[in-house]
């Protein structure tokens, strides 16, 4: 593959990786957008806010949020460890630990450690859902706007399919 379908590749790995991210971390949205370039999902409105704030209480938060760039790394994990949309991820990222953690007071490699601590754990469900990531991935390519449902039929249809494919 040329390196220009390689990070186009990326992106709708990137956008796929949030998705199936946030499914297995039960973080709610509505849908998931990409057109090859650029890609964003829309999350639902959280209906209330944890009583107890801790780190834990936004976990499924922080490991989406990190789901980006698991994704995009069965692409561009490979050789060289680039990360495509890396930036905007990790800016959000502390964005959401600095407002949890003004009450906590943890240091600032506290909050690093957490998002070395998201990334593996997104990372793992990424390789463990690979199938489900890169069919959501390609249903995008066709369909640039899918809703939550839609997504979630696609990672069903994937996993069927990879059933029927065992010996
Ligand atoms: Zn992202």
């Amino acid at each position: 593959m040329i390196e220009e379908e390689i990070q186009r590749n990326a992106v709708y790995l990137h956008e796929a990786g949030h998705a199936v991210v946030a499914v297995e971390m039960g973080e709610d949205f509505i849908s998931v957008h990409c057109d090859g370039q650029h890609g964003y999902a829309v999350p639902a409105k959280k209906t209330s806010q944890p009583s107890v704030v801790d780190f834990m209480a936004y976990w499924g938060s922080f490991v989406t949020r990190m789901g980006g760039i698991a994704g995009e790394s069965l692409e561009l994990g490979r050789g060289h460890d680039t990360v495509f949309r890396a930036g905007d991820d990790i800016s959000t990222f502390y964005g959401l630990a600095i407002a949890v953690n003004r009450s906590l007071g943890h240091d600032i490699q506290y909050l690093q450690d957490q998002m070395q601590d998201a990334l593996l754990c997104a990372k793992d469900i990424v390789k463990r859902r690979e199938v489900e990531v890169r069919a959501v991935a390609e249903a995008l390519k066709l369909q640039p706007e899918m809703t939550k449902a839609e997504v979630l039929a696609v990672m069903q249809r994937a996993l069927a399919g990879a059933a029927a494919q065992l010996p």
